[in-house]
């Protein structure tokens, strides 16, 4: 179920976010709000014909204030090699090419993967003529396009998308059934690896190490208990590539990857350090995603004494109530102590990921709502619910049916949210709320 990525690369001010917000705007692109983070600039779901894909725009990913990372232009178009199926590379019709324009190229024209060479700021067509030095790159034909005002945008995103359903089809094919799909996410350093490596420590849990759908992922399929379980991406296990090593922008967007084909998304965050903005940052890509998620906290044996202990978890409860549907399982992964409770936290959240609650109960769970009055207002108009029910699974969602579904306020539906929560048990699981219109 994984989305396709274009990737959009290319060195600064060449336009790269203004094409990326053209196309997350066009054609009522989705982009989901979500509470408690900023946006990042760079990541989005988009859709043309009815092809959704994700949209990564590879220069504006900023990593978090730790991180000794510098966005370098090489690594841009490495990253977007190795995890993209269609790379979309933006120069500057004003400026002309230049020495960066050169090294990406460079690196572009090893991939076999379909590279879009996109002379931007092409506003004016009388100066068309400009594109020609293009054609030194050595990418083929360029498309000329202006981002601000969204001339050649369409065509071009017609040719992506026909790329792109060759790609699903091509991964459709691949996919076997590997149980539940874990991803394991974090800072570097957290103790991912760590923990992987305790995960599968008995040897003969390893069902098999097989590749996923990156070229150089790794996907661990382990049983445990009668249940199977995919490690998506293993890091650990992996013999990490020299890239990989020295950039952890490049782990990032991995991640992401990662994230999308999970089922489950396992944040490890380093107990010792505590919650940072990169842990949130990370956690609102697997929330935006949608995934269930369990929060480790890792190296709890360097907390030292009750107090910590509490600052550290309360830290979390505060900052991450837009994933705090999430169980919070305190580990240390030196020793394996508590590693155990990370099964039974990802199981729970994958029951309630997968989880269909009747119809009757959602009614009568309706009517104490109901009952209990609060309802919202604007002038005369008071909003009714008369119906509710689950339209959809992984994760659940459920549609109410309303007669003014304009009246539904983010406030409105948390209060919702919570209450559904109250009622029934959706540990682990994010979900989604609809309104419709019923007279
Ligand atoms: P990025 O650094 O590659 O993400 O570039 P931005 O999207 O931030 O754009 C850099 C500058 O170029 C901004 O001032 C944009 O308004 C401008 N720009 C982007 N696309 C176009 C375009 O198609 N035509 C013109 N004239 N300016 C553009
Ligand atoms: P990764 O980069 O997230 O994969 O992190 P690693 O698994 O490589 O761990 C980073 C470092 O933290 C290593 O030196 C580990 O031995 C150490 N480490 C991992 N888990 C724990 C833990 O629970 N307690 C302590 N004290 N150290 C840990």
């Amino acid at each position: 179920m994984a989305l396709p990525i274009v990737a959009v690369v290319g060195r600064p001010n060449v336009g790269k976010s203004t094409f990326v917000n053209r196309i997350a705007q066009a054609d009522e692109a989705i982009v989901h709000e979500m509470r408690g983070v900023t946006r990042d600039r760079s990541y989005h779901i988009a859709d043309w014909n009815g092809v959704p894909f994700k949209l990564i725009d590879t220069g504006g990913i900023e990593m978090g204030d730790d991180d000794a990372f510098q966005s370098s232009i090489r690594t841009q178009a490495f990253a977007g090699v190795n995890e993209a199926d269609v790379i979309v590379f933006i120069v500057d019709g004003r400026t002309g090419i230049n020495a960066d324009d050169e090294e990406v190229a460079r690196v572009l024209r090893k991939t076999s993967k379909p590279v879009y060479l996109v002379v931007n700021k092409m506003d004016n067509p009388d100066t068309m003529d400009q594109v020609w030095e293009f054609y030194q790159l050595g990418l083929g034909d360029p498309w000329s396009v202006s981002s601000l005002h969204g001339n050649g945008t369409g065509d071009l995103l017609d040719a992506v998308v026909e790329d792109l359903k060759k790609v699903e089809t091509a991964d459709d094919e691949e996919e076997e059934d590997g149980g539940i799909n874990i991803a394991i996410i974090g800072r570097p350093n957290a103790g991912k690896s760590s923990l992987t490596n305790r995960l599968t420590s008995d040897d003969r849990s390893i069902v098999s190490n097989v590749a996923g759908t990156t070229r150089d992922a790794i996907d661990t399929v382990i049983e445990h208990d009668g249940q199977r379980y995919t490690i998506v991406d293993t890091a650990g296990l992996r013999q990490k590539s020299k890239i990989d090593e020295d950039v952890e922008y490049y782990g990032f967007v991995r991640a992401m990857r990662a994230i999308d084909r999970a089922d489950v998304a396992i944040l490890v965050i380093d107990g010792s350090i505590g919650l940072t903005d990169q842990d949130q940052r990370v956690a609102g890509f697997a929330a935006d995603r949608q995934c269930a998620m369990v929060i480790v906290l890792n190296k709890w044996d360097l907390v030292e004494g009750p107090d910590a202990k509490a600052e550290v978890r309360e830290k979390i409860t505060d900052r991450m109530t837009f994933v705090g549907y999430a169980p919070v399982v305190a580990t240390c992964a030196l020793t394996g102590k508590s590693v155990h409770r990370i099964w039974e936290a990802v199981d729970v959240a994958y029951e309630n990921f997968c989880k269909s609650i009747p119809t009757n109960q959602l009614n009568v769970w309706l009517g104490e709502i109901r009952e209990g009055g609060h309802t919202v207002s604007k002038g005369k108009a008071i909003l009714r619910m008369k119906y509710v029910t689950q339209t959809a699974t992984c994760p659940p969602q459920f549609t109410f049916f309303v007669n003014r579904p304009d009246l539904v306020n983010d406030n409105y539906e948390r209060f919702l949210e919570n209450r559904l929560r109250k009622s029934f048990d959706l540990t682990g699981t994010p979900i989604r709320m609809k309104f419709k219109k019923k007279d």
